[in-house]
């Protein structure tokens, strides 16, 4: 089954947000997540910042990056 926004569009992870994710909001919890570990978030352009600040303010470490852009690791070891 092919979706009619085709396979390659990814839409944002903010809830009751469909538009395009032009971005990877890469984050982790450092209190149950080891450093190895990268939690992925898609975001549109309006949300990105959003989404940033939501995780900021947990004290999680957070690298925004463009859509695509794989991260090896965020943050350093707690
Ligand atoms: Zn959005």
């Amino acid at each position: 089954m092919f979706g009619l926004t085709g396979p390659d569009v990814v839409e944002c992870s903010r809830a009751g947000c469909r538009s395009e994710a032009r971005h990877n909001v890469n984050w982790r919890n450092p209190k149950i997540h080891g450093l190895e570990r990268v939690k992925v978030w898609s975001a549109c352009d309006e949300h990105v910042s959003f989404l940033r600040d939501f995780l900021e303010a947990r004290d999680f470490p957070v690298v925004v990056t463009e859509a695509g852009v794989v991260v090896e690791s965020v943050g350093t070891e707690a």
